[in-house]
């Protein structure tokens, strides 16, 4: 059962996370840090490993914003043993004899491992990032955290993944034996008129592609962000539907067995144009540029995606006007 006011569906606009060493004012690495399919895939397969066949011993929730449902309560956890640990869209659900923990860690939350974890039941504090632990029956755990202030981070506790409301709506998994490229096809006519870029990481229409991802294939595609969804050609279509395919793919096979610790700076290290305005496109050696989409911003590389033309800041013509 939901509390009131929660939904899985709130994906929250750019926070200012931690601090950040100084570094080139141009290239944005706040960006390039919420978890999408790809790390949360990882992390998905690394907590398996650890907590298959484990019992949960407590469940503490420190930051009591980020529980969003209220039955069945957390005690019904203690002593359930966990059978599994997938993933839906960018939701982790870790499956305990019946029972789910669903996260969604959204923009600034993260998991981390921990053999040991305090026998004290953390206390709830606004300085801390620590939003829920789970103790497991050796005393390891996890910590789930959640960096900066704006707090979106989402835990739900529900008898199917389905009673979360992010879940239930979600698009089909691009990386599934499902997604053929006739189902992409229907989504983009579907989709109509639509830059392609917003029903790329819409989580409703294709489930998981966030921000980053969507810049990322979009320009192994080569192809521009704000191209209507269903001007696709067949040539194009193949490309993209390649495009998501590798792409994603390539991501989850170097994130797989990582562990959770190391998985965001490998993400990073291999984005193309994503976070990377100012930056040298890496294959073609133009320029990265950024201009405002929706709530954030988007980076491509204009020679790879716009016939080598800018586009237009859209939100600034407007403002000037
Ligand atoms: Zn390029």
């Amino acid at each position: 059962m939901l509390r009131p006011g929660g939904s899985g569906k709130r994906f929250g606009k750019p926070g200012p996370g931690p601090a950040q060493p100084a570094r080139d004012p141009r290239t944005r690495p706040r960006l390039a840090r919420v978890p999408e399919l790809p790390e949360v895939e990882a992390l998905a397969l690394d907590l398996r490993g650890r907590l298959q066949d484990r019992a949960i011993a407590q469940v503490h929730v420190a930051a009591f914003s980020a529980l969003k449902t209220f039955d069945p309560p957390l005690s019904a956890l203690e002593g359930t043993l966990v059978d599994d640990v997938t993933r839906h869209g960018k939701f982790l659900d870790i499956d305990a004899s019946g029972l789910h923990v669903v996260l969604h860690l959204a923009r600034a939350g993260w998991v981390r491992w921990r053999d040991e974890v305090p026998t004290i039941p953390p206390k709830p504090s606004t300085k801390s990032p620590l939003a829920v632990r789970i103790v497991l029956d050796d005393q390891s755990g996890l910590d789930v955290t959640e960096a900066g202030t704006r707090k979106s981070l989402a835990m739900y506790v529900v008898r199917d993944p389905a009673d979360v409301p992010g879940i239930a709506s979600l698009g089909p998994d691009p990386l599934t034996d499902d997604f053929t490229i006739d189902v992409l096809r229907e989504i983009l006519q579907r989709e109509g008129r639509k830059q392609i870029k917003g029903v790329l990481r819409h989580q409703g229409t294709i489930a998981g592609i966030g921000n980053a991802y969507s810049d990322e294939l979009l320009h192994a595609a080569r192809m521009s962000p704000f191209k209507p969804a269903s001007s696709l050609d067949d040539e194009e279509l193949q490309t993209l539907y390649d495009a998501i395919r590798t792409v994603l793919g390539d991501a989850v096979a170097r994130s797989r067995g990582l562990a959770a610790s190391e998985l965001k700076g490998e993400k990073k290290s291999h984005l193309a144009v994503h976070g990377r305005t100012g930056l040298p496109c890496p294959v073609c050696g133009d320029t990265v540029r950024e201009v405002s989409f929706a709530d954030s911003s988007l980076q491509y590389c204009p020679t790879c995606q716009t016939g080598g033309k800018p586009l237009a800041d859209r939100r600034m013509s407007r403002l000037l006007k």
